[in-house]
Protein backbone atom coordinates (compact mmCIF):
# COMPACT_ATOMS: atom_id res chain seq x y z
CA UNK A 1 0.00 0.00 0.00
CA UNK A 2 2.74 2.42 1.09
CA UNK A 3 4.44 1.45 -1.94
CA UNK A 4 1.61 2.25 -4.27
CA UNK A 5 0.75 5.78 -2.70
CA UNK A 6 4.70 6.44 -3.15
CA UNK A 7 4.52 5.57 -6.29
CA UNK A 8 1.95 7.82 -7.53
CA UNK A 9 3.54 10.65 -5.55
CA UNK A 10 6.28 10.12 -7.42
CA UNK A 11 4.43 9.56 -10.63
CA UNK A 12 2.15 12.97 -10.02
CA UNK A 13 5.98 15.05 -9.44
CA UNK A 14 6.90 13.42 -12.87
CA UNK A 15 3.93 14.47 -14.42
CA UNK A 16 4.02 17.78 -12.82
CA UNK A 17 7.58 18.06 -14.10
CA UNK A 18 6.73 17.13 -17.63
CA UNK A 19 3.57 19.44 -17.70
CA UNK A 20 5.89 22.59 -16.73
CA UNK A 21 8.04 21.58 -19.10
CA UNK A 22 5.79 21.07 -21.94
CA UNK A 23 3.48 24.38 -21.24
CA UNK A 24 4.83 27.22 -22.56
CA UNK A 25 6.35 29.17 -20.05
CA UNK A 26 5.85 33.34 -20.41
CA UNK A 27 7.06 35.99 -17.74
CA UNK A 28 8.57 38.15 -20.14
CA UNK A 29 10.57 41.04 -19.12
CA UNK A 30 8.39 43.51 -17.34
CA UNK A 31 9.52 46.37 -14.58
CA UNK A 32 7.86 45.51 -11.43
CA UNK A 33 5.85 48.30 -9.99
CA UNK A 34 6.99 50.59 -7.09
CA UNK A 35 3.07 50.81 -6.19
CA UNK A 36 0.52 48.07 -6.71
CA UNK A 37 -2.88 47.55 -5.62
CA UNK A 38 -6.27 45.86 -6.50
CA UNK A 39 -9.43 46.87 -5.43
CA UNK A 40 -12.85 45.56 -5.07
CA UNK A 41 -15.45 48.27 -5.10
CA UNK A 42 -17.99 46.24 -4.91
CA UNK A 43 -20.56 48.12 -7.46
CA UNK A 44 -23.11 46.49 -8.89
CA UNK A 45 -25.60 48.48 -10.78
CA UNK A 46 -28.91 46.50 -12.27
CA UNK A 47 -32.11 47.36 -12.98
CA UNK A 48 -31.25 51.17 -13.15
CA UNK A 49 -30.65 54.19 -15.12
CA UNK A 50 -28.12 55.59 -13.65
CA UNK A 51 -25.76 55.42 -10.40
CA UNK A 52 -22.61 56.01 -9.17
CA UNK A 53 -19.87 55.11 -6.31
CA UNK A 54 -17.01 57.39 -5.02
CA UNK A 55 -14.14 55.63 -3.35
CA UNK A 56 -12.21 56.54 -0.18
CA UNK A 57 -8.56 58.70 -0.40
CA UNK A 58 -6.31 55.69 -0.72
CA UNK A 59 -2.87 57.06 0.46
CA UNK A 60 0.32 55.24 -1.12
CA UNK A 61 3.20 53.78 0.55
CA UNK A 62 5.48 55.58 -1.88
CA UNK A 63 5.41 58.51 -4.66
CA UNK A 64 5.02 57.45 -8.08
CA UNK A 65 4.51 60.01 -11.31
CA UNK A 66 3.69 56.96 -13.69
CA UNK A 67 0.24 55.22 -13.21
CA UNK A 68 -1.59 52.64 -15.13
CA UNK A 69 -5.07 51.77 -13.99
CA UNK A 70 -6.80 48.89 -15.44
CA UNK A 71 -10.43 48.37 -14.69
CA UNK A 72 -11.93 45.09 -15.16
CA UNK A 73 -15.82 45.43 -15.68
CA UNK A 74 -18.32 43.66 -17.57
CA UNK A 75 -20.96 46.78 -19.15
CA UNK A 76 -24.55 46.07 -20.43
CA UNK A 77 -25.12 46.72 -23.92
CA UNK A 78 -26.45 49.83 -24.13
CA UNK A 79 -24.78 51.39 -20.87
CA UNK A 80 -22.51 53.61 -20.69
CA UNK A 81 -19.14 53.41 -18.02
CA UNK A 82 -17.12 56.01 -16.89
CA UNK A 83 -14.44 55.83 -14.62
CA UNK A 84 -12.37 58.96 -13.09
CA UNK A 85 -9.47 59.46 -10.79
CA UNK A 86 -7.80 62.14 -8.98
CA UNK A 87 -4.32 62.49 -7.43
CA UNK A 88 -2.60 64.56 -4.63
CA UNK A 89 0.85 65.38 -5.38
CA UNK A 90 3.26 64.86 -2.78
CA UNK A 91 4.53 68.23 -2.44
CA UNK A 92 1.64 70.84 -2.54
CA UNK A 93 -0.93 68.52 -1.17
CA UNK A 94 -3.06 69.86 -4.13
CA UNK A 95 -5.56 67.71 -5.84
CA UNK A 96 -6.12 67.34 -9.71
CA UNK A 97 -9.63 67.48 -10.66
CA UNK A 98 -11.23 64.37 -11.42
CA UNK A 99 -9.50 62.71 -14.62
CA UNK A 100 -12.54 60.64 -17.13
CA UNK A 101 -11.05 57.19 -18.48
CA UNK A 102 -12.80 54.27 -20.17
CA UNK A 103 -11.00 51.23 -19.49
CA UNK A 104 -7.14 51.83 -19.53
CA UNK A 105 -5.61 54.95 -18.32
CA UNK A 106 -2.43 56.80 -18.32
CA UNK A 107 -1.29 59.02 -15.62
CA UNK A 108 1.99 60.64 -15.88
CA UNK A 109 3.79 64.17 -14.49
CA UNK A 110 6.88 64.87 -13.79
CA UNK A 111 5.40 66.00 -10.11
CA UNK A 112 5.19 63.03 -8.08
CA UNK A 113 1.50 61.66 -6.43
CA UNK A 114 0.98 59.95 -3.44
CA UNK A 115 -2.62 59.51 -2.71
CA UNK A 116 -5.70 58.89 -5.40
CA UNK A 117 -9.76 58.66 -4.88
CA UNK A 118 -11.73 57.25 -8.09
CA UNK A 119 -15.10 57.29 -8.64
CA UNK A 120 -17.35 54.84 -11.29
CA UNK A 121 -20.61 56.21 -12.82
CA UNK A 122 -22.97 53.85 -15.14
CA UNK A 123 -26.03 55.40 -17.53
CA UNK A 124 -28.05 52.66 -18.53
CA UNK A 125 -31.19 53.71 -20.40
CA UNK A 126 -32.15 49.67 -20.88
CA UNK A 127 -31.16 49.56 -17.15
CA UNK A 128 -29.00 46.04 -17.82
CA UNK A 129 -26.50 44.62 -15.54
CA UNK A 130 -22.85 46.32 -15.13
CA UNK A 131 -20.20 45.30 -12.67
CA UNK A 132 -17.51 46.58 -11.86
CA UNK A 133 -15.06 43.88 -10.74
CA UNK A 134 -11.64 45.11 -10.66
CA UNK A 135 -9.47 48.01 -10.25
CA UNK A 136 -5.57 47.82 -10.32
CA UNK A 137 -3.63 50.48 -9.95
CA UNK A 138 0.41 49.82 -10.77
CA UNK A 139 2.69 52.57 -9.89
CA UNK A 140 6.12 53.57 -10.72
CA UNK A 141 8.71 56.21 -10.01
CA UNK A 142 11.03 57.69 -12.76
CA UNK A 143 13.31 59.74 -12.27
CA UNK A 144 12.40 63.82 -12.66
CA UNK A 145 14.57 64.26 -15.41
CA UNK A 146 13.93 61.54 -17.48
CA UNK A 147 9.98 62.33 -17.33
CA UNK A 148 10.56 65.81 -18.35
CA UNK A 149 13.08 64.40 -21.38
CA UNK A 150 10.08 61.46 -21.98
CA UNK A 151 7.29 64.51 -21.90
CA UNK A 152 8.93 66.08 -24.90
CA UNK A 153 7.53 66.73 -28.10
CA UNK A 154 10.04 65.22 -30.41
CA UNK A 155 11.57 67.66 -33.18
CA UNK A 156 10.20 67.64 -36.36
CA UNK A 157 10.93 64.55 -38.79
CA UNK A 158 9.98 63.89 -42.48
CA UNK A 159 11.42 60.69 -44.53
CA UNK A 160 11.37 60.95 -48.04
CA UNK A 161 9.60 57.40 -48.79
CA UNK A 162 6.81 55.45 -46.66
CA UNK A 163 8.27 51.91 -46.31
CA UNK A 164 5.58 48.90 -46.90
CA UNK A 165 3.90 47.15 -43.61
CA UNK A 166 5.66 43.85 -43.18
CA UNK A 167 3.28 40.58 -43.16
CA UNK A 168 2.05 40.46 -39.64
CA UNK A 169 0.30 37.82 -37.97
CA UNK A 170 -3.25 39.18 -37.06
CA UNK A 171 -4.56 38.74 -33.86
CA UNK A 172 -7.02 36.32 -34.30
CA UNK A 173 -4.57 34.52 -36.35
CA UNK A 174 -2.76 33.49 -33.31
CA UNK A 175 -5.85 33.13 -31.46
CA UNK A 176 -5.29 36.24 -29.09
CA UNK A 177 -8.40 37.14 -26.23
CA UNK A 178 -10.31 40.27 -26.50
CA UNK A 179 -8.84 43.18 -24.83
CA UNK A 180 -10.95 43.69 -21.26
CA UNK A 181 -11.86 47.27 -21.80
CA UNK A 182 -11.26 50.17 -24.12
CA UNK A 183 -7.28 51.73 -24.95
CA UNK A 184 -6.73 54.90 -24.77
CA UNK A 185 -5.54 56.86 -27.81
CA UNK A 186 -1.39 57.80 -28.23
CA UNK A 187 0.56 59.60 -30.92
CA UNK A 188 3.25 57.51 -32.02
CA UNK A 189 6.95 59.26 -31.09
CA UNK A 190 8.92 57.04 -29.99
CA UNK A 191 9.92 53.50 -30.38
CA UNK A 192 11.53 51.36 -27.96
CA UNK A 193 12.95 47.44 -28.34
CA UNK A 194 12.34 45.03 -25.64
CA UNK A 195 13.42 41.17 -25.41
CA UNK A 196 10.55 38.20 -23.41
CA UNK A 197 14.00 36.83 -21.33
CA UNK A 198 11.49 34.38 -20.85
CA UNK A 199 10.26 32.06 -22.88
CA UNK A 200 13.88 32.27 -24.19
CA UNK A 201 14.77 30.98 -27.93
CA UNK A 202 14.23 27.54 -26.79
CA UNK A 203 10.71 27.45 -24.98
CA UNK A 204 9.09 29.65 -27.91
CA UNK A 205 6.44 27.53 -28.84
CA UNK A 206 5.21 29.83 -31.71
CA UNK A 207 1.76 31.42 -31.48
CA UNK A 208 1.00 29.68 -27.86
CA UNK A 209 3.77 31.62 -26.35
CA UNK A 210 2.05 34.69 -27.54
CA UNK A 211 -0.96 33.86 -26.05
CA UNK A 212 0.76 32.62 -23.00
CA UNK A 213 2.58 35.95 -22.61
CA UNK A 214 -1.40 37.59 -23.03
CA UNK A 215 -2.45 35.51 -20.68
CA UNK A 216 0.21 37.13 -18.16
CA UNK A 217 0.03 40.40 -18.54
CA UNK A 218 -4.19 40.13 -18.29
CA UNK A 219 -4.32 37.76 -15.55
CA UNK A 220 -1.14 38.06 -13.17
CA UNK A 221 -2.53 40.34 -10.18
CA UNK A 222 0.56 42.48 -10.85
CA UNK A 223 -0.14 43.74 -14.01
CA UNK A 224 -3.69 43.09 -14.94
CA UNK A 225 -3.47 44.70 -17.69
CA UNK A 226 -6.56 44.98 -20.46
CA UNK A 227 -4.43 43.42 -22.83
CA UNK A 228 -1.31 42.12 -24.00
CA UNK A 229 1.13 45.16 -22.93
CA UNK A 230 3.31 45.43 -26.74
CA UNK A 231 1.84 46.55 -30.04
CA UNK A 232 4.31 43.91 -31.80
CA UNK A 233 6.39 40.83 -30.92
CA UNK A 234 8.98 39.26 -33.17
CA UNK A 235 9.37 35.01 -33.26
CA UNK A 236 13.16 34.11 -33.33
CA UNK A 237 12.13 32.53 -36.91
CA UNK A 238 10.98 36.17 -37.84
CA UNK A 239 7.50 35.92 -37.98
CA UNK A 240 5.89 39.72 -36.60
CA UNK A 241 2.63 39.14 -34.60
CA UNK A 242 0.02 41.76 -33.84
CA UNK A 243 -0.45 43.07 -30.05
CA UNK A 244 -2.10 46.39 -29.05
CA UNK A 245 -2.79 48.64 -32.09
CA UNK A 246 -0.29 50.95 -32.13
CA UNK A 247 -2.61 53.69 -32.35
CA UNK A 248 -3.28 53.06 -28.64
CA UNK A 249 -0.79 53.28 -25.11
CA UNK A 250 0.36 50.12 -24.47
CA UNK A 251 1.79 48.72 -21.01
CA UNK A 252 5.61 48.03 -21.57
CA UNK A 253 7.99 50.82 -20.42
CA UNK A 254 6.84 53.31 -18.02
CA UNK A 255 5.94 55.83 -19.13
CA UNK A 256 3.97 54.43 -22.04
CA UNK A 257 2.21 57.15 -23.86
CA UNK A 258 3.37 57.87 -27.33
CA UNK A 259 6.10 54.88 -27.42
CA UNK A 260 5.47 51.99 -29.50
CA UNK A 261 6.61 48.42 -27.47
CA UNK A 262 7.98 45.93 -29.67
CA UNK A 263 9.06 42.63 -27.80
CA UNK A 264 11.74 40.29 -29.27
CA UNK A 265 10.95 36.41 -28.21
CA UNK A 266 14.23 34.88 -26.78
CA UNK A 267 16.59 36.30 -23.97
CA UNK A 268 19.56 38.44 -25.20
CA UNK A 269 21.54 38.79 -22.06
CA UNK A 270 25.40 38.09 -22.87
CA UNK A 271 25.76 34.58 -23.43
CA UNK A 272 22.22 34.00 -23.86
CA UNK A 273 20.74 33.67 -27.39
CA UNK A 274 22.40 35.36 -30.32
CA UNK A 275 19.92 37.11 -32.33
CA UNK A 276 18.88 35.34 -35.64
CA UNK A 277 19.55 37.13 -39.36
CA UNK A 278 16.03 36.40 -40.37
CA UNK A 279 14.47 38.11 -36.62
CA UNK A 280 16.61 40.98 -37.05
CA UNK A 281 15.53 41.69 -40.72
CA UNK A 282 12.07 41.47 -39.50
CA UNK A 283 12.81 43.83 -36.57
CA UNK A 284 14.11 46.26 -39.56
CA UNK A 285 11.27 46.12 -41.53
CA UNK A 286 8.53 46.81 -39.10
CA UNK A 287 10.66 49.00 -37.15
CA UNK A 288 11.04 51.05 -40.74
CA UNK A 289 7.73 50.75 -41.43
CA UNK A 290 6.80 52.89 -38.55
CA UNK A 291 9.16 55.34 -38.33
CA UNK A 292 8.01 56.01 -42.38
CA UNK A 293 4.43 55.93 -41.45
CA UNK A 294 4.70 57.85 -38.18
CA UNK A 295 7.97 60.11 -39.05
CA UNK A 296 9.80 59.02 -35.89
CA UNK A 297 13.62 59.88 -36.33
CA UNK A 298 15.50 56.40 -35.83
CA UNK A 299 18.51 58.47 -34.63
CA UNK A 300 17.12 60.32 -31.34
CA UNK A 301 13.90 57.85 -31.11
CA UNK A 302 14.83 54.64 -31.40
CA UNK A 303 15.30 52.61 -27.70
CA UNK A 304 16.01 49.59 -25.95
CA UNK A 305 13.86 49.40 -22.68
CA UNK A 306 17.04 49.82 -20.58
CA UNK A 307 17.29 53.51 -21.62
CA UNK A 308 14.31 54.27 -19.31
CA UNK A 309 14.75 50.79 -16.92
CA UNK A 310 17.38 49.29 -14.23
CA UNK A 311 16.63 45.68 -16.48
CA UNK A 312 18.89 44.68 -19.16
CA UNK A 313 16.46 44.07 -21.56
CA UNK A 314 16.49 44.31 -24.62
CA UNK A 315 19.90 42.27 -23.42
CA UNK A 316 23.24 43.61 -24.90
CA UNK A 317 23.18 41.16 -27.86
CA UNK A 318 20.54 43.60 -29.36
CA UNK A 319 21.02 46.43 -27.57
CA UNK A 320 24.81 47.22 -29.00
CA UNK A 321 23.58 46.68 -32.47
CA UNK A 322 21.10 49.48 -31.87
CA UNK A 323 23.09 52.03 -33.41
CA UNK A 324 23.58 49.71 -36.84
CA UNK A 325 19.65 49.22 -36.77
CA UNK A 326 19.34 53.17 -36.48
CA UNK A 327 21.38 53.75 -39.68
CA UNK A 328 20.10 51.13 -41.42
CA UNK A 329 16.23 52.39 -40.74
CA UNK A 330 17.53 55.82 -41.69
CA UNK A 331 19.11 54.30 -45.31
CA UNK A 332 15.56 52.44 -45.64
CA UNK A 333 13.37 55.32 -45.49
CA UNK A 334 15.56 58.72 -45.86
CA UNK A 335 15.12 62.31 -44.96
CA UNK A 336 13.45 65.12 -46.43
CA UNK A 337 15.25 68.23 -45.29
ZN1 LIG B 1 11.50 45.39 -21.79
Amino acid sequence: MFVIKRLNYVSSIVLFLVLAAFSAPAFADIDQPDYQKTHYPGFTVSGKAYDKIQTEEFTMDCAVNNIIISVDAQVAEKAMFKGYIRFQYTHSGKWTSYLAFDGEYHFSSVNTVSAYQMMFVVTDPEKGDTRLNAVTVNGNYIPEEAMEYYMQKPLPFQPQKVVARPAIVSRAAWGARPPKNAYTQHQVQRLIVHHSWIPNQSQYKGAASIRGIQSYHMDDPQTSWTDIGYHFLIGPEGTIYEGRPETVVGAHCSPNTNSVGICLIGDYDPNKDPIPPVMEQSLLNLLSWLASKYNVDPRVNLYGHCDFSTKSCPGKNVYDRLPQYKEEILKAIGENK
